[in-house]
């Protein structure tokens, strides 16, 4: 038997979203949703966040762009940007916790996921940096279910990484908690305490190898 968190991110999106909202609903399976303030910023997709926020689901900061990652992004105000404006637009939706999400491309945990000044931000406004250890890379058109459920066998316990912006995710999603499910699997909404190098502000974890500037 193995330990999954399900985290959903870059959405939300109102084609996929509510869909995914209806199978967790209907499994009893609590998740977190790492959105995009570019979405939150549009009233369909911000209700979609709302809903998620209503049933239970943890809401956090996955930036406003998700354009360059942090490592990568020279921009002075990159954090004021992406980081404060999305905070901004969550408001009540945020996770008391202050949950944040950098990307890196491609899932990599790398030098591309954070800057000097994005961590100084985070340990000085107490966010709380969520990583990851699977993903099955469900952009791709591969049978992703397969590649996860590998995945989470391999691991005591897995934060997974999959996304509310592709059409048939619902059904995907679905599919890989009935596997889990016949399995004897435990998903649980906390996270693995590998995956979170900043807790509350304080940095619990080296988070050298994901700085890159
Ligand atoms: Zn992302």
């Amino acid at each position: 038997m193995a330990r999954v968190t399900l985290t959903i991110d870059n959405g939300p999106d109102p084609e996929v979203t509510p869909h995914v909202l209806d199978v967790l609903a209907r499994r009893n399976v609590r998740a977190s949703f790492f959105v995009l303030g570019s979405a939150l910023a549009d009233p369909a997709r911000r209700r979609c966040a709302e809903r998620a926020r209503a049933e239970g689901h943890w809401i956090g900061n996955h930036t406003y762009t998700h354009a360059v990652p942090f490592g990568q992004n020279e921009a002075p105000d990159a954090v004021e940007r992406e980081v404060v404006a999305t905070e901004r637009l969550l408001g009540d939706l945020a996770h008391e916790e202050r949950l944040f999400r950098p990307f890196g491309g491609g899932g990599h945990l790398d030098e591309r996921l954070l800057s000097r000044a994005l961590v100084d931000h985070l340990t000085a406004e107490a966010y709380t940096c969520v990583l990851w250890n699977a993903v099955p890379r469900d952009w791709e058109p591969h049978d992703w279910v397969s590649v996860a459920v590998e995945q989470i066998r391999a691991s005591p316990w897995s934060v997974l990484v999959v996304h509310d912006v592709i059409p048939g995710n619902d059904r995907r999603i679905d599919d890989l908690l009935a596997r889990l499910e016949d399995r004897g699997d435990e998903v649980v909404q906390a996270f693995a305490p590998d995956c979170v190098p900043i807790r509350r502000g304080e940095v619990v974890r080296d988070v050298a190898p994901f700085v890159g500037r």
